[in-house]
């Protein structure tokens, strides 16, 4: 494994989650992945999964699906931000 290669296994992105290494495709690294709903998605790139591009095996609707995913979080952020503001003992 080259040394720029970064280590993917193991990490999750959306409902996949790394579990092994694919062929690289034009140097670029992909990786096999399984989703939470039980499907193996095979050669998924890098960029791809680290872009929030590819985010489950297809049974979610990519990318769509990821921006709400990131706004919900923001949401919830925001909500406990407000929350620790109120409580300013002021
Ligand atoms: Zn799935």
């Amino acid at each position: 494994m080259p040394a720029h290669l970064k280590n993917e296994i193991g990490n999750k992105y959306g409902m996949l989650k790394v579990i092994s290494r694919a062929k690289n495709i034009k140097g670029c690294s992909y990786w096999n992945c399984q989703c939470d709903c039980g499907n193996y998605k095979e050669s998924i790139a890098a960029s791809a999964l680290r872009g929030g591009k590819t985010i489950s095996c297809g049974c979610q609707h990519n990318g769509r699906k990821a921006s709400n995913l990131v706004s919900d979080k923001v949401r919830e952020q925001r909500k406990k931000y407000y929350k620790e503001l109120k409580n300013l003992p002021y």
